[in-house]
């Protein structure tokens, strides 16, 4: 069923299967946890479930979960389903023909105040078309800007009758405090290295790059997905500039963080390749131990013979820092720019 495919969920998923069986759905969700843990998918799911005609009725007469091949299941997941509404950025859904930006304007990478209004002035106003429930999924609901929030505060205290709001975030922090509090709070948690690296060997991946792609993903199985064999080799090429960098190029190394820094999640798996590979350094300079990232092993050879370990050591320590600093918020390239500048001249 289709709740089986989401994995290490279960704390979020308990309380939603059990209001879903006895039908008793909260009128407004927050679905906060990092990026890639199944977040989008389940909020889906739990619409499709809600409106399933196929599945298996639980004790309080409904079903619990998806049966993924009835009317309703299909078309809330080709996105047709008139009662399942989806608020995105507006520049995402400017890109789909389903909005058009007021005035003329270009689209903005925000969720603005005109779709919100849009939404609950005209779309919630209208009574259900079809489904037993009514779903608006808003994701990113961080990508809406305060104004955005601000206008769907009514409608989160007042919901329109058999309509849930799910908000999905993988920021829920950057919710207004006003939003947060009339939301029901589903935690979603990084799914653990070995439940990625099993699923990435389900689908068919080699063992080595199943275990470097989880090792990386941070505990996103979204993002260990979109590590195929193309997308570690260029983070390897990446690896390989970083440390070729010359410390006395300033120019080129705040080239590298900005070029680098663009994206928060391969900036994070930069720097988690990166102490990987500094590891590999410290293990064949102790003496040729198993090297994890073997397609790397002349460079790691000659680095080996090259710096004292301890200067390894504090560049490895210093990389750690950075990714953990990624993980949280800030920018990434200032936070790339700082390692570097750690690197070659110390951290102040
Ligand atoms: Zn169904």
């Amino acid at each position: 069923m289709p709740f089986s495919e989401i994995i290490a969920q279960d704390r979020a998923l308990a309380p939603l299967r059990s209001a879903l069986r006895r039908g008793t759905l909260h009128h407004a969700y927050l679905f906060g946890g990092p990026a890639g843990t199944g977040k989008a998918r389940v909020a889906r799911l739990v619409a499709q479930a809600a409106n399933c005609e196929g599945g298996e009725a639980g004790p309080g007469g409904l079903p619990d979960d998806a049966c993924g091949r009835c009317g309703p299941c299909r078309k809330i997941e080709r996105g047709l389903h008139p009662d399942v509404l989806v608020l995105q950025e507006e520049r995402v859904m400017a890109k789909a023909g389903r909005w058009e930006p007021r005035g003329g304007r270009a689209p903005s990478k925000d969720i603005v105040v005109d779709q919100v209004r849009d939404l609950v002035d005209h779309r919630l106003a209208l009574k259900r078309f079809e489904g037993r429930r009514r779903f608006v999924i808003v994701d990113p609901a961080d990508a809406m800007n305060p104004q955005a929030q601000n206008a769907l505060l009514k409608t989160l205290e007042e919901p329109p009758e058999d309509t849930t709001l799910v908000l999905v975030a993988s920021s829920p922090d950057r919710l207004l405090p006003t939003i947060r509090s009339r939301c029901l709070r589903v935690p979603f948690a990084p799914v653990p290295a070995e439940l990625v690296e099993e699923r990435l060997r389900a689908e068919g991946r080699g063992a080595e790059e199943a275990r470097l792609a989880a090792a990386l993903a941070g505990g996103s199985l979204g993002r260990a997905l979109a590590l195929d064999p193309e997308a570690l080799a260029a983070l390897r090429d990446s690896v390989l500039a970083a440390v070729a960098l010359d410390p006395g190029d300033a120019g080129a190394w705040l080239a590298f963080a900005k070029a680098h820094g663009e994206d928060r999640a391969q900036a994070t798996e930069l720097c988690e390749l990166l102490a990987l590979w500094l590891r590999d350094v410290l293990a064949a300079r102790a003496g040729g131990a198993r090297l994890a990232l073997a397609e790397l092993a002349p460079a790691t050879r000659r680095a080996a013979a090259a710096p004292a370990p301890a200067e390894v050591v504090r560049r490895r320590r210093e990389v750690q820092r950075t990714a953990a600093a990624l993980r949280q918020n800030g920018s990434p390239v200032l936070a790339l720019e700082r390692l570097l500048i750690g690197w070659f001249h110390g951290r102040a």
